[in-house]
């Protein structure tokens, strides 16, 4: 037996080396065993979840399915819930296609790194919002991705600078593959994109030929009168990969998300997940199946679209009463989250050990941006918890926040 070796920094691979710790992921562990108010995960709240409807449906499951609901599955999913799946999106609006077709996948975290896996070559250049979903930057980067940043407003993604930013980066060399959006109740600012906008945005990616991903896992939870169409609808070259989730409307910890996407891409996406999983959980597909058919999914979106409701209601109510002079927001027209811009000069990374000290804690909003901007920022989420706790933790980011300015001399 030889020495046992201490240091196998040496070992990894060169993407894996440049990967760094997910900043939402490391504050959750820093407030596991303390009383800290988290704002920072984005988790449903957990008085939605119906938790006696799944027990039932799980046992029955089991009894009815027996065998074939824990084997090996298809990779792509089991049938009868692909099919639910689509029903499930067209009764929501979204246009299926004749040649799309649903995958399954274990959350749509998983299907964003498919879709990164079988689509991105080192320099490709993706379009995402500024600031976008964090989880999906990371993946993007760790397969070579280049970003073009479009910012947004209270109308989402400004897409009339969408052609000069395209021109720019074609000018630079870089191959504009794709669009990341979050049209629908954006994470992290919760604005929702207007059709003249989504029009827009797909006039440019026929004129460029690039492809669409609707990462979509909100759009249920929309809690004021704003008309908009998903851009799979929209749609009719078979340009847009639809993505959505069971985890903001039944539980993450099933880890189901699904794609609707033109055959020739799921295919791809067939041969990667063969690799990656070879398939999502037979036995959380067929509790979702259960649960879509019996109305449980749809009773939990009613019963979530509520309290959630309820809950931004009261956040922008505590915002406007205690966030210091010169803050900014976006008033969140759905989703689970709120992006807050303090006044100039306030580092929000500098100031969260400051906020956990006090007992509260957000992502600081860098980590949203892909160009290092965003400085001022943090994103707090609402759905998780309770009223009166999320009152005081708002009350407690804006004490902080006016002692660092005070600290700094602002
Ligand atoms: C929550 C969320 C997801 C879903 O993640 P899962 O892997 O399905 O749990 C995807 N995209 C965005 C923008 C999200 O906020």
């Amino acid at each position: 037996m030889g020495n046992r070796l201490r240091d196998l920094s040496g070992k990894f691979s060169a993407a894996t080396r440049a990967l760094r710790p997910s900043e939402v992921r490391e504050i959750l562990a820093l407030t596991e065993n303390r009383k800290v108010l988290s704002l920072a995960g984005g988790l449903p709240g957990p008085e939605v979840f119906p938790k006696e409807d799944l027990a039932r449906i799980a046992s029955r499951v089991l009894e009815e399915l027996g065998d074939s609901a824990l084997q090996y599955s298809p990779t792509l999913g089991v049938m009868p819930f692909r099919e639910a799946v689509a029903d499930f999106v067209r009764s929501k609006g979204v246009k299926v296609l004749s040649d799309d077709r649903v995958a399954v996948t274990t959350g749509s975290q998983e299907a964003i790194y498919l879709l990164a896996m079988t689509l991105i070559n080192p320099k490709d250049a993706i379009i995402v919002e500024s600031p976008t979903y964090l989880a999906a930057l990371n993946v993007f980067r760790y397969y070579g991705a280049e970003f073009v940043s479009v910012p947004l407003d209270e109308n989402g993604m400004k897409t009339e600078l969408l052609e000069d930013k395209i021109k720019e980066a074609k000018s630079k060399g870089l191959n504009v593959k794709l669009v990341y959006t979050v049209a629908t109740c954006h994470n992290p600012t919760g604005v929702i994109m207007p059709d003249d906008r989504r029009k827009e945005l797909l006039e440019v990616a026929s004129k460029y030929d690039l492809l669409v991903i609707e990462d979509d896992p909100y759009s249920f939870f929309v809690f004021d009168e704003v008309p908009f169409t998903p851009l799979k609808t929209l749609d009719s070259e078979g340009r847009v990969i639809y993505l959505g989730t069971f985890s903001k409307i039944l539980a993450p910890g099933l880890r189901l998300g699904y794609m609707v996407a033109d055959r020739q891409i799921t295919r791809m996406v067939e041969l990667a997940k063969q690799m990656v999983d070879l398939h999502s959980s037979t036995l959380s597909q067929y509790i979702a199946l259960y649960a879509l058919k019996e109305g449980v999914v749809e009773r939990t979106i009613q019963k979530a679209r509520v309290f959630y409701r309820e809950k931004r209601d009261i956040m922008v109510e505590t915002l406007e009463k205690y966030m210091p002079e010169g803050s900014h927001w976006f008033k969140p027209r759905g989703g689970l989250f709120a992006f807050i811009y303090l006044p100039d000069g306030v580092d929000t990374s500098d100031m969260l050990p400051m906020a956990i000290e006090r007992g509260v804690a957000y992502v600081p909003g860098r980590s949203f941006f892909s160009d290092g901007s965003g400085v001022n920022a943090m994103r707090i989420n609402f759905s998780y918890l309770p009223p009166d706790k999320l009152r005081e933790g708002i009350r407690l980011i804006a004490e902080t926040a006016k002692d660092y300015m005070k600290s700094k001399g602002k």
